[in-house]
């Protein structure tokens, strides 16, 4: 078995072989690691893309500059996203700079989480979350 991965620096679909150490794993287009445990910036531009694949979902953390509550979840989510590398990738999308992606996901307040498989929403949360409420949250979504 194996899974399709999109490379979180370039974009390009990669197959990874289940065994094969994901923290070895490298994209064929550009090389840059497939599984680098940090969270992606996504854009209007690349979003689609990184969230199409059914076999690695991606939660996404809708934040902004101004926001403390958003401050105060970032080195959380940072944490977090390393320490759930290769099964789930972690996003953000700065609500200010992409107004479009936040109103197609209705934010109307940050941080909000948005948990998306295969391109679709399964679950969000709203409000900072400390490390071990947000671990249980993407546990209780059947995420090990
Ligand atoms: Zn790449």
């Amino acid at each position: 078995m194996s899974r399709i991965i999109p490379c979180p620096h370039c974009g390009q679909m990669n197959r990874h072989a289940d065994g094969r150490e994901a923290a070895k794993a490298r994209c064929a287009s550009c090389k840059a690691p497939l599984f680098d445990g940090k969270p992606v910036t996504l854009t209007a531009e690349n979003f689609d893309r990184q969230v199409k694949s059914p076999d690695l979902p991606v939660l996404v953390d809708f934040w902004a500059s101004w926001c403390g509550p958003c401050k105060a979840m970032a080195p959380v989510f940072e944490r977090t996203a390393a320490a759930y590398a290769d099964r789930l990738r972690f996003a953000k999308v700065d609500t200010d700079a992409e107004q479009a992606l936040a109103a197609r996901y209705q934010i109307r307040s940050i941080p909000t989480l948005v948990l998306l498989r295969g391109g679709q929403e399964v679950a969000r949360v709203s409000g900072a979350l400390p490390e071990g409420e947000l671990r249980r949250w993407i546990a209780a979504h059947g995420i090990a």
